[in-house]
């Protein structure tokens, strides 16, 4: 167990956005750093120049941004540090742990054929360093994998050793003088000063290969933390199939950043049945063994239920600029007002923005409302219209309009009339909200407010809605 300070990156290769397995590792990272009152730092892996782009580094940048996962310092560029991996695979040759390959593709291919063939793990001509090393022709530099074994201890998948006979020695430096990104990572780590590498579980065979790089170099290894993957609801590996993948195809699906990270702790780590966490009590809860060994699927109800809560506790006026992207049109003032009034009614009805929009749809109708089909049907009723006219009599002469009030005034209407609510709650509600879903009907009036409550009774005493 390394006792420093605790340093943790995240380093991706900035060829696309921001994956959500990504995004989890990320958090991951940060989570654990914070917990130990450590740092996070970024590293974009860029060396790989014909598949990197600035868009791909942007989109990751922007996707950390919006989930809130501030890296501490400076954002390392691994390709800055070129000089710095080449020195390193320098200093493997001088102490014997590496050696100039001068092998031709041509002769490579066999070579690789006939390990493929006997099982035994690619060892070039040129290891031994007994032949005589030719001048000006091109060689890679190659990382002589030692005899013996491998061990590993992960947080998270537990002891792992491998016969080191199943280990190519790798090309640490191409032809070009280039670094491979094996090189690369041990030496960026290495100089970033990282106690704890915590990835994505494809990466586990290459802490065994980096493991013998740290030791070759005489340096400390990390702690190793290596993460299952994401799967689909179906089980089978996220794809392009499942539809959303990265983090801001969650945020166009109306997810706020504390309910994604909220998911995505759960997704994939537990340590008790609790389920809702804050971000302090994530900070403070978070530990690399209670992260599950085996893959997580995703499950958007579960996503749902995780957001809604945390829409629950969000701040209104967060809320409502949130909320604002997911309307179909701009709002006046007046309807904002509207908003504002019934956000704290909304936000317990609604689990993401998308199902906000829907719960708020019937504040944001213009009048006159097109009220047609199905949602016009209560109006259709006998008396529907008497009950209406009725009712806005009472309700011009309210002064108080708050949500108590006239729940009292809609009591007492079905008292004195001796009806159901619902012969005339039914029309009231058609006329106020065109079918749209809303809330108790004495809620719907209060968010409405007086005006455009009388407004649309009007509106609809002087419709006629034929049957449709
Ligand atoms: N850049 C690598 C990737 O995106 C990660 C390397 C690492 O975490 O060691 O898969």
């Amino acid at each position: 167990m390394t006792t420093a300070k605790v340093v943790t990156r995240f380093a991706p290769s900035p060829t696309g956005y921001l994956h959500i397995g990504g995004a989890r590792t990320a958090l991951f990272c940060f989570l654990f750093a914070k917990k130990m009152g450590g740092k996070f730092l970024l590293r974009v892996e860029d060396t790989d120049r014909e598949r990197s782009t600035a868009e791909a580094t942007q989109a990751i940048l922007d996707g950390m941004a919006w989930l809130g996962l501030q890296h501490d310092g400076e954002i390392v560029y691994q390709s800055r540090n070129i000089d710095a991996h080449v020195a390193a695979a320098q200093a493997l040759l001088d102490i014997g742990h590496a050696y100039r390959c001068y092998c031709t593709p041509e002769e490579l291919d066999e070579i690789r054929a006939k390990s493929r063939e006997t099982g035994i793990a690619l060892r070039s001509p040129w290891r031994d360093g007994e032949q005589a090393e030719p001048a000006g022709v091109p060689f890679t530099i190659r990382f002589k994998v030692p005899a013996g074994a491998t061990k590993i201890t992960d947080s998270v998948q537990g002891d792992i050793n491998w016969d080191n006979k199943n280990f190519d020695d790798l090309v640490l430096l191409r032809a070009d003088g280039s670094p491979t990104y094996m090189l690369a990572v041990v030496v960026d780590d290495h100089n970033m000063g990282i106690t704890h590498v915590i990835r994505g579980d494809d990466h586990l065979i290459n802490a065994g290969r980096q493991s013998q790089i740290y030791q070759a170099l005489g340096w400390d290894v990390p702690d190793w933390a290596h993460i299952p993957l994401i799967h689909g609801p179906d089980g089978k590996k996220l794809s392009k199939r499942h539809g959303a993948q990265a983090v801001t195809d969650f945020r166009d699906m109306g997810y706020i950043p504390v309910g994604l990270r909220n998911y995505l702790l759960k997704l994939g780590w537990s340590v008790d049945d609790q389920e809702i966490y804050t971000d302090d009590e994530a900070t403070s809860a978070f530990t690399l063994n209670g992260i599950n060994s085996a893959p997580a699927r995703l499950d958007f109800d579960k996503m749902d239920h995780i957001n809604g809560e945390h829409v629950k506790i969000a701040d209104n006026d967060y809320l409502l600029k949130g909320l604002k992207p997911f309307l179909d049109a701009d709002i006046s003032d007046a309807t904002t007002s509207r908003l504002v009034g019934a956000m704290d009614n909304l936000k317990t009805r609604s689990k993401n923005y998308k199902e906000m929009a829907k719960q708020s749809a019937y504040l944001l109708l213009e009048r006159p409302l097109e009220i047609t089909g199905k949602a016009a049907k209560p109006l259709r009723k006998d008396d529907a219209k008497n009950h209406l006219g009725a009712l806005m009599e009472k309700f011009e002469t309210l002064n108080d309009w708050s949500s108590g009030t006239i729940h009292q005034v809609l009591v007492d209407y079905a008292q004195i009339n001796e009806i159901g609510f619902g012969k005339f709650g039914q029309p009231l509600r058609a006329a106020l909200t065109a079918g749209n879903p809303s809330p108790d009907l004495a809620d719907v009036l209060t968010y409405l407010g007086k005006t455009e409550t009388i407004g649309r009774l009007q509106d609809a005493l002087e419709t006629s809605y034929n049957a449709s």
